[in-house]
């Protein structure tokens, strides 16, 4: 059976005192579930979310790592420094770092390596943009990233990995891709995954994201291969994202 999971992922948003009564929120109203829940909080919020949340669901993610282990990096995080401060997630190959930061499935390789070393569990993400899925090239898009970025990985190492498939088009904009057009790239990305890992493909979580909010959720999460979503703006509000926790 895999896990169903619902992510947050605040990215460059909130101050610390906003940030942590968020945590409260979500922590006060998210009861006895058997949904994963995880919070993707900026680098500076890491350390005071994972003392709140011990004991809790709720587990924590960063939105993303260094692809090398240490050195002159300045301004960088790296897995180890992630791994010491008690994350156990993290959000690598977002569609805003590939836009705004290079980053290549290559880079997100060696970050998958050294996540999976470390022990941290990664959510890769991919998507296809609005140019690439009018010209119908979006399969071959999705087949491309999911190759590259995790080439070289053993059955049991792809088994930690929790992929969460955003559409560019969907990410912020307001814009959801239906059940049906989410359900399809799903059953695609466990197909391509069963190619390399056979039957377990079927206990890989595989997350949608793009505009979730409460009153898309249910209806997304009902689909076959949906295990559950990664969410931005509705992350940052704790009645949203509880209201979506609790729609499975
Ligand atoms: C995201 O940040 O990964 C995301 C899906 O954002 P939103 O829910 O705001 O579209």
């Amino acid at each position: 059976m895999r896990k169903k999971i619902v992510a947050g992922n605040w990215k460059m948003n909130l101050t610390k005192n906003e940030g942590l009564l968020l945590v409260e929120g979500v922590l006060n109203g998210v009861g006895d579930t058997d949904t994963k829940v995880i919070l993707g909080v900026p680098f500076p919020f890491i350390s005071d979310t994972v003392s709140m949340v011990e004991g809790s669901p709720v587990s924590v993610a960063a939105q993303n790592c260094h692809q090398e282990k240490s050195g002159a990096f300045t301004g960088e995080v790296s897995v180890d420094m992630l791994k010491s401060f008690g994350v156990e997630y993290c959000i690598v190959g977002h569609s805003e770092r590939r836009q705004y930061f290079g980053e290549t499935d290559r880079f997100v390789n060696h970050k998958i390596e050294l996540l999976l070393d470390a022990g941290i569990q990664p959510i890769y993400c991919c998507g296809e943009t609005l140019e690439q899925r009018q010209d119908g090239g979006h399969l071959q898009v999705i087949e491309e990233q999911i190759q590259s970025a995790l080439q070289g990985f053993t059955k049991d190492q792809l088994k930690q990995i929790i992929v969460a498939y955003e559409p560019v088009w969907a990410i912020g904009t307001g814009e959801t891709a239906t059940p049906e057009q989410a359900q399809e790239i799903h059953s695609f990305i466990r197909k391509k995954l069963a190619q390399v890992m056979a039957d377990e493909a079927e206990d890989v979580s595989i997350l949608y994201g793009g505009s979730v909010k409460p009153d898309n959720a249910k209806e997304l999460f009902a689909q076959k291969d949906i295990d559950g979503g990664l969410i931005g703006g509705a992350s940052l509000n704790a009645p949203d994202f509880l209201e979506i926790i609790h729609s499975f």
